[in-house]
């Protein structure tokens, strides 16, 4: 399997070039072909394994379409993972226009506020900060959103974010594509999938 089968729009397939991807990773090539046709997914897969990839270049995809403000919202369980995350949608959206925001804990507010109001295509996130944002920010909602990803799932149970969780869970459209990706299947994380995935697909690498 190459990224060229597919369907990719060329900008993207232009992006994954530039990073010097030569092909797809276990978890991409498994993913790819369920995430593309707009199945919900759940991936267990480690850090290193590519699921950045494999979450962001659906979106993309998506994206490229529709070009729609708060199109997407990825959840991560701290700051350095949220920035990860954001560094590898700006250089696969390159290409494309693509805006994003990265809202997590510890950075001022009002300057947060003023990201999100220039309508950010995706907003890569702690689920605690972006919380603040929804309950307090004037203007900001996510009543548009068509992809929700929970990105280290397990560890956003472990920080005890699940309160935020489910509460950001009922500030976001039920008719939505979701993603789901943990480094372990657990109890916790199969009622969280329950919750929150509509007949997902289960990719495990
Ligand atoms: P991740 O598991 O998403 O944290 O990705 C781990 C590393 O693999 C990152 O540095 C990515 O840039 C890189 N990577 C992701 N997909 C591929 C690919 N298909 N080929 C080569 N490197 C990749």
């Amino acid at each position: 399997k190459t990224f060229r089968d597919f369907g990719l729009k060329q900008d993207i397939l232009d992006s994954i070039e530039s990073l010097g991807f030569n092909k797809p990773t276990p978890i991409q090539t498994e993913s790819l072909p369920p995430a593309l046709e707009g199945r919900d997914i759940i991936g267990i897969a480690q850090t290193g394994s590519g699921k950045t990839a494999a979450f962001a270049i659906p979106i993309l995809q998506a994206l490229w379409d529709a070009q729609t403000p708060y199109f997407a919202c990825v959840l991560a369980p701290t700051r350095e993972l949220a920035y990860q995350i954001r560094e590898t949608f700006d250089a696969l959206g390159a290409n494309m226009g693509l805006r994003c925001a990265t809202i997590v804990g510890g950075m001022d507010m009002m300057d947060q506020a003023k990201e999100l109001m220039r309508k950010p295509h995706v907003i890569v996130a702690t689920p605690g900060r972006l919380l603040d944002h929804l309950e307090s920010t004037r203007g900001f909602s996510l009543k548009a959103l068509k992809f929700l990803v929970m990105d280290e799932a397990d560890r956003l149970l472990d920080m005890e974010f699940g309160p935020a969780l489910d509460k950001i869970l009922q500030n976001i459209p039920r008719e939505r594509t979701t993603y789901l990706f943990s480094a372990t299947l657990t109890s916790k994380i199969e009622k969280l999938q329950r919750a929150s995935l509509s007949n997902p697909v289960k990719v495990s690498v």
